[in-house]
């Protein structure tokens, strides 16, 4: 029976209906086929998996060559590994990149609309070391990939990097002490060490519908965005769309960057529907440059321990903290995800989007379509001022599918509850193989000592110490996000671990080591520490809606050892320091 409950600031809130309803629609989500509903892009049958932005017809020799430091992957990590490694003096880096230039997630996603999520201030890493100050407080795409190409520069990293290539796999060679890594373009490099930094966003993902290869318009994914078609830049003004008739498949946290774009330029929208977002404020405003030349040196670096440290004790949250953004300002009041304090706050605040998107979209049937019946953050929290009232527009519709997502797909477009929509141009917003194993998130094998493979290793879920290195595969140091910590500033916790990679490469040079990894008691020590933390994570996972963060729902997946540690990210950081403060290099066993 629902049971009301008035709220510290006055509202009558019915929570027990609504955790009814979100259990209700969680249920009707679940799909026995969980994660392989899905295809990577390059799998799928459409041909689509192209880079727009580089030359296709790009060639250059094979190398061959020995280098001190092989970083796979030039995005955020893969930069700010080999920029804390020149500040340790380790001039001798390789790094080796699929795209055309540096930058990662955001040199491949460009479509219109693309803008930062959590504060730049924090969110931009280095921007003390250049000399930058972000233009605004969530900056857009561009100046973001701009941002990367800057640190690419100041570190003088373009000569050392091989572009528009793919590592394909790295064998330990026992006898030399060295990676022997292969590429796509037949290079040989034999390497001390590698750091794997490639990525979360690497492998844009599609959904298996019926009929997908038979649709005869045009289509892409979100993180290929084809400017030649659309016209338009990612500011928008798509002016090759003006008579067409567009989809979009997916409303997560990029369509609803997309789809406002997409609404000004098409002759039509259809937003294809299975789970609404949440969606708060976005209140940007560009930098006050009176704010910015009061701050003082260290700001940055201040800014984001702030930042992260408030995270990391959501009770001692106040919304009062002098530090604010979308995320801080939406995080639970008190208590964790696991209790019932928690569960509460994440009704209430789900209750908030409902009463914002009624007070903007003004038809009924559209509005309650459009409100997300889930615990908040069981899916990204998203953030605009301009998705609501797109539903406004007389050129766009909500094609909502109750959960089910799409029928099938024809030769003119989209099928949902029986009825054909006609369509030109079709994207798929549908998102990003993520948390995925390590050889189908890269595209990389990987043999350790004694032939042993990464894959048989990790069997059973992955075993590493700290979520960096792991036992059997020396000098091979992993940037990936499972077993390790993030705020919602992500940048934060990978500049930590590039220092942490940094610090354990250039100790072991400088010690005359020749090969370092973890011991099996300190691999052990800290797969028991991600064990013991996992309850809260996995209790509110358990309560959630299919998303990717709870492997669609599928309870076989080890989302113990899959999924990130439990700790927060400030003890997460604070362990990683402490541990370099120390100097002994304890756990690790370093053959000279
Ligand atoms: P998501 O995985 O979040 O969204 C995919 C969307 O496709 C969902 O709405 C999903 O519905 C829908 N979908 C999947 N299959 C079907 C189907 N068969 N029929 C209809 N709909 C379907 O991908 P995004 O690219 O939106 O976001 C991925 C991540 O990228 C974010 O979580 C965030 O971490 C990051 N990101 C960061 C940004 C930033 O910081 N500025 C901006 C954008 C993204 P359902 O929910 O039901 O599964």
């Amino acid at each position: 029976m629902a049971t009301e409950t008035s709220t510290p600031d006055g509202q009558t809130i019915d929570f027990a209906g609504l955790a009814e309803k979100f259990e209700e629609e969680r249920v009707k989500r679940l799909r026995p086929d969980a994660n392989a509903q899905y295809q990577e892009l390059g799998d799928s049958a459409l041909e689509i998996d192209r880079d727009p932005n580089a030359d296709p017809n790009f060639q250059r020799a094979p190398i061959t060559e020995e280098v001190d430091v092989l970083i796979i992957g030039g995005g955020f990590s893969g930069l700010m590994t080999a920029g804390r490694l020149r500040e340790k003096g380790v001039a001798d880096i390789r790094i080796v990149e699929t795209g055309a230039d540096f930058g990662g997630t955001w040199y491949w996603n460009r479509y219109p609309g693309l803008q930062c999520d959590a504060e730049s201030y924090v969110y931009l890493p280095m921007v003390e070391e250049i000399g930058v100050i972000p233009s605004e407080k969530y900056v857009k795409g561009p100046e973001i990939f701009t941002h990367c190409q800057g640190l690419a520069k100041y570190y003088d990293l373009y000569p050392a990097t091989l572009f528009q290539t793919a590592v394909t796999d790295a064998q330990w060679r026992e006898d030399r002490k060295r990676w022997i890594v292969r590429t796509s373009r037949g290079d040989q490099i034999a390497a001390r060490f590698v750091v794997s930094g490639t990525g979360f966003y690497g492998s844009p993902k599609l959904p298996r519908i019926p009929g997908m290869e038979k649709f005869e318009g045009h289509c892409f994914h979100t993180s290929r965005w084809d400017y030649a078609y659309t016209g338009g830049t990612p500011r928008g003004a798509m002016t090759g769309l003006k008579d067409k008739v567009v989809g979009i498949i997916g409303t997560g946290a990029t369509a609803v960057q997309v789809v406002p774009h997409l609404a000004e330029s098409a002759k039509h929208l259809f937003v294809f529907q299975r789970t609404p977002s949440s969606v708060a404020p976005r209140d940007n405003k560009p930098t006050d440059p009176e704010w910015a030349k009061s701050l003082k040196p260290d700001w940055a670096r201040e800014r984001r321990e702030r930042y992260t440290t408030f995270l990391a004790d959501l009770g001692r949250f106040s919304h009062e903290v002098l530090l604010k953004d979308g995320w801080l300002e939406d995080l639970p009041a008190e208590g964790g995800a696991d209790d019932a304090s928690g569960a509460f706050n994440t009704i209430r605040l789900m209750k908030e989007i409902h009463d914002r998107i009624d007070s903007i979209v003004t038809d009924k049937k559209t509005a309650e379509a459009l409100k997300p019946y889930y615990h908040y953050f069981c899916k990204r929290p998203t953030f605009s001022d301009d998705y609501y009232p797109t539903f406004n527009r007389p050129d766009v519709t909500l094609v909502d599918t109750h959960g089910k997502g799409v029928e099938a797909i024809t030769a003119k477009g989209l099928v949902v509850d029986g009825v054909e929509y006609p369509l030109d141009c079709l994207i798929y917003s549908t998102g990003f193989d993520f948390l995925a194993d390590y050889a189908r998130e890269s595209g990389i094998t990987v043999t350790g000592r004694d032939g042993l493979s990464l894959e048989d290793y990790w069997k059973e879920g992955p075993r590493t110490w700290f979520g960096m290195m792991t036992h059997n595969f020396p000098n091979f140091l992993f940037m990936r996000l499972p077993q390790t910590s993030i705020s919602f500033n992500f940048v934060h916790t990978a500049d930590e671990k590039a220092r942490h990679a940094a610090y354990i490469i250039s100790a072991c040079l400088q010690r005359g080591g020749v090969a370092v990894e973890p011991s099996r008691e300190a691999e052990s020590w800290w797969i028991d520490e991600v064990v013991a933390k996992s309850g809260p994570g996995l209790a509110f996972a358990a309560i959630c809606t299919p998303a990717f963060y709870n492997f669609e729902g599928d309870e076989s997946a080890n989302l113990t050892l899959n999924g990130l540690y439990g700790g927060s990210s400030r003890s997460y950081i604070d362990q990683l320091e402490a541990w370099q403060q120390d100097g002994t290099m304890a756990g690790l066993e370093m053959t000279s």
